[in-house]
């Protein structure tokens, strides 16, 4: 694509560091040439693949679709003991299929240009590691051309909110209002999500039918001054979030603990029996929580209520680091985000505070300690991110209806400040 211009996150760096992680974690659906590539490729035992390179996992008979396959152990057939991909050590990297190169960038029509956010489902993202995105704008546009359809570029910009579209111009001050109540180094992260839901919500209420250019700026400013004085710092008691709320909360919850490798996908009816026993636990909210992944133990629901401490510094910067990319990036609403309009879609993005926040609780107990580190932080983000705009539950009416159900009582603001405490 001619002339293609990115938007690239100035605070994420980025390597790969071979964990593997995310070639056990996805589903790698690949297109017809890709699986023509493959099966030319004569993978043999030799090669240290002793099983089928490629599985039907969707379609029909006459049309179907194909994924690679996976190892009874859950890695990708092409995954090597060293964490190193087969396909990439013998015939380069070109040769792998299209999402194994483009992971763990997504890229986001913005008007004339993309933007370029980041998937925290990867543990180098979360913690940082590696070269600065801005340094990668020449493999980056490659990526993206790849990636991008043509017509892409004249796509209109996505709702503001369910009854309203503005044009990218106008669009691009309210990303550029969240980034600003985001970065602000001076105040806590909880309180700028809580004041970043307090402008939205009312962003979402309004209408945009005549207000368009300088005044959309004019009321963004004054919305977002309100929202600052309403919420100037964290509150000394904060108010636990009602018994409705704390419902929801655990239904939604339950869909980012839960784990959705090709292993568990392909786990039959057993795994379904356990999964709905999961769900049934999380709705009574009582008793042990149920273990949906290795590590998490099964611990009393209630274990995860008292204080645990406030978020350290580093912690800060994680979760800061995390929202400012997936609000520059877009990552959040309209095509990024199954089509919400944008102040839904950022509700569902402060969500993620307090999901990330009870993970990282339920880590902790599960190490025997009643304080939240930032590795605890890191590994619920991580966990948490990974459904975050990619899992189909997400994007059903029940789960969206919750979200906007938790905004409408309030509770969204109090799991924040609950759960940070
Ligand atoms: S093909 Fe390679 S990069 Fe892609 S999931 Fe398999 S091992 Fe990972």
């Amino acid at each position: 694509m001619a002339n293609l211009r990115l938007e690239l996150p100035v605070l994420q760096n980025w390597s790969c560091h071979n964990c593997g992680g995310c070639c056990r974690q996805h589903l790698i659906e690949v297109t017809e040439a890709e699986r023509q590539r493959i099966i030319g490729q004569n993978w043999t035992a030799a090669d240290g693949v002793d099983q089928p390179v490629l599985a039907w996992h969707a379609g029909p008979p006459w049309k179907k679709r194909y994924r690679l396959a996976h190892r009874s152990d859950g890695g990708c057939v092409f995954l090597d003991d060293k964490g190193l991909c087969r396909i990439h050590a013998k015939f380069g990297e070109a040769a792998k299929p299209l999402p194994c190169r483009i992971y763990p960038f997504a890229f986001h029509p913005s008007g004339k240009s993309f933007t370029v956010s980041l998937r925290y489902s990867c543990p180098s993202v979360v913690a940082n590691l590696g070269t600065p995105t801005s340094k990668r704008s020449n493999e980056l546009r490659r990526m993206a051309e790849e990636v991008i359809p043509a017509s892409a570029i004249n796509s209109p910009a996505p709702l503001l909110t369910p009854n309203d579209r503005v044009d990218w111009t106008d669009l691009q001050p309210f990303v550029e209002a969240l980034d600003h109540t985001l970065a602000d180094p001076s105040t806590p992260i909880v309180v700028k999500v809580v004041r970043a839901i307090a402008w939205t919500t009312l962003i979402g209420q309004a209408s945009f039918e005549k207000i368009r250019g300088p005044r959309i700026r004019e009321l963004i400013a004054l919305l977002m001054e309100a929202a600052r004085l309403e919420n100037p710092h964290v509150p000394e008691s904060p108010e636990e979030p009602s018994r409705v709320g704390r419902l929801y909360f655990r239904t939604l919850v339950a869909q980012y603990a839960r784990k959705d490798t090709v292993a568990d996908l392909s786990s039959g009816v057993w795994g379904r029996w356990r999964l709905l026993r999961a769900i049934v636990r999380f709705t009574k909210g009582s008793g042990n929580i149920p273990s949906l992944q290795t590590g998490l133990k099964e611990v009393p629901f209630s274990a995860l209520e008292p204080s645990f401490g406030p978020i350290d510094a580093e912690a800060e910067e994680i979760l800061t680091r995390y929202f400012r990319v997936k609000t520059t990036g877009m990552h959040f609403f309209g095509s990024a985000y199954y089509d919400i309009p944008f102040a839904e879609g950022f509700h569902s993005l402060a969500l993620m505070l307090p999901v990330t926040l009870w993970l990282a609780r339920w880590h902790a107990v599960s190490d025997g300690r009643d304080r939240i580190t930032a590795a605890d932080i890191s590994r619920g983000l991580a966990m948490a991110d990974h459904h975050h705009g990619y899992s189909p539950a997400l994007a059903q009416y029940a789960a969206r209806r919750r979200v906007r159900s938790l905004v409408e009582l309030g509770d969204l603001t109090r799991l924040c400040y609950w759960y940070s405490r």
